[in-house]
C-alpha cells in the first residue's frame, strides 16, 4: 500500500481528501473539482454511513457510486469510498472504486470483517483499515491479518483516534498516539494514515494534529473537505472547505529528511549513554529494593505498602513536572518500576 500510495506523491505526504459523505452529484463534484487543483490525487466519499443514532443521515447509498465514477473520469482521481457489509463490497468493486475502507464502527466486529474479507478474495482493490472505536490494537490488527489471509495485497491503516474515556475531552476522539507508534513499532512496513478529522471533531483543531501526525511519521492524513461544511449531512462542524484545506496544507512542514546523519548518529549516542546510565540506576534501585524486601520477610511486613508508594509517587511527580515532564509519564514510568520492585520481592 505504501508504495502506491507514496508513488502517487513522491517525497510528500499521502492525502486523501473529501467530504464526510456524498450528498448529491453537485456536491461530490464541486468539492473532487477543488481539490483535484489542490494536487489531491485520492478522493474520499462516503456513501453508506454508520451512525450512532437511527434517523440521521445514513448515506445515499448505491446511487452515489455513479458521481464517484463521475470524479473519477473528470479530474483522473482515484476514489475510495466505505464499505461495511459484503455486498458494499460488491457494488462498489462492480463500479470500479480504487481503495476501500473499513470504518471503525466494523473494525470492532470481527464477523462484520470476517464477511467483507470474504467478499474481497480473489480481487485486487486496496483497503484501509480504520481503527475500531475502543483502544483495542489486537483487535485492530486482527482486522488486517482478516483481509491478508483472505488474499488482500494492499493494506493501509488509518489512525482515527478512539472514544474518550469522558465527555470532557478536548477532542472528540482520544489520539492515543502510543498505540499507532506501536502499530508502526510491530509493522515498520505499513503504511498508516491519519485521521485528524474525526480525530478532533473540530476544523480549528485539523491543521494541529495533522501537523503532529507528519511531526510524528505518519504517511499521510485523510481528511474531510466539503465545498459548503456549514450545510453538510453529516460531520459538518469537522469538514474543511477546499480553500481551508489548501490553507492549511501550506502551513504544514512535512519531514521526509534523511533518517540519519553523523550529527544525528552523535546524539543518538549520548541517548544510549543515557540509557545505560538508566538501566545502571535502576539495577542500584531494585537491589536495594531486594534488601527491603529481607527486611520485611525478617519482620513479618506485607510487601506492599500503598501509602508508602503514594509517597514515592508524589516526590516524583513534583521533581519530573519541575523538569518539564508529564504527570501521566512520570506516573506510568513509578508504577512500572513499582510492580518490578514487588516481583523482586515476592
Ligand atoms: C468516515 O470516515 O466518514 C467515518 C465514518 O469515520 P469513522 O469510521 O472513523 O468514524
Ligand atoms: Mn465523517
Amino acid at each position: 500500500m505504501r508504495e502506491l500510495l507514496r508513488g502517487l506523491y513522491g517525497a510528500g505526504p499521502v492525502l486523501v481528501a473529501g467530504p464526510c459523505s456524498a450528498e448529491s452529484e453537485g456536491q461530490v463534484v464541486k468539492t473532487a473539482l477543488a481539490l483535484a487543483k489542490l494536487g489531491i490525487k485520492v478522493f474520499r466519499a462516503g456513501l453508506w454511513k454508520p451512525r450512532t443514532h437511527p434517523g440521521g443521515f445514513e448515506g445515499v447509498g448505491a446511487q452515489g457510486l455513479a458521481w464517484l465514477q463521475h470524479v473519477k473520469h473528470e479530474t483522473s482521481m482515484l476514489v475510495s469510498t466505505e464499505v461495511a457489509t459484503a455486498e458494499h463490497v460488491s457494488q462498489a468493486l462492480e463500479a470500479g472504486i480504487d481503495i476501500l475502507w473499513i470504518g471503525a464502527r466494523t473494525t470492532s466486529n470481527p464477523f462484520a470483517v470476517q464477511q467483507i474479507a470474504d467478499a474481497l478474495q480473489g480481487h485486487a482493490v486496496p483497503v484501509l483499515v480504520k481503527n475500531p472505536m475502543n483502544p483495542d490494537l489486537e483487535l485492530w490488527i486482527g482486522a488486517m491479518q482478516r483481509l491478508a489471509a483472505a488474499g488482500v495485497k494492499h493494506i493501509g491503516a488509518i489512525h482515527r483516534g478512539f472514544t474518550p474515556s469522558t465527555t470532557h475531552e478536548h477532542y472528540r476522539n482520544s489520539p492515543r498516539w502510543d498505540i499507532a507508534i506501536e502499530l508502526k513499532q510491530r509493522y515498520p512496513e505499513l503504511c498508516i494514515l491519519c485521521d485528524p478529522s474525526h480525530m478532533s471533531g473540530r476544523r480549528e483543531l485539523v491543521g494541529e494534529l495533522s501537523r503532529q501526525a507528519l511531526t510524528m511519521g505518519f504517511d499521510g492524513l485523510f481528511i474531510e473537505s466539503h465545498c459548503n461544511p456549514e450545510d453538510a449531512l453529516s460531520d459538518a462542524a469537522q469538514q474543511l472547505t477546499p480553500a481551508a484545506l489548501a490553507q492549511m496544507l501550506e502551513q504544514l512542514h512535512p519531514r521526509h529528511g534523511e533518517e540519519t546523519s553523523e550529527e544525528l548518529e552523535q546524539l543518538r549516542q549520548r541517548i544510549d549513554e543515557c540509557d545505560r546510565e538508566l538501566v545502571g540506576l535502576l539495577a542500584r534501585r531494585m537491589s536495594i529494593v531486594r534488601e527491603i524486601g529481607h527486611y520485611k520477610q525478617r519482620h513479618q511486613v506485607p510487601v506492599v505498602q500503598t501509602s508508602r508508594f503514594n509517597t514515592v509517587l508524589r516526590q516524583a511527580i513534583e521533581l519530573a513536572r519541575a523538569e518539564g515532564m508529564s504527570e501521566a509519564f512520570i506516573t506510568a514510568v513509578m508504577h512500572a518500576i513499582h510492580e518490578e520492585a514487588v516481583r523482586q520481592q515476592i
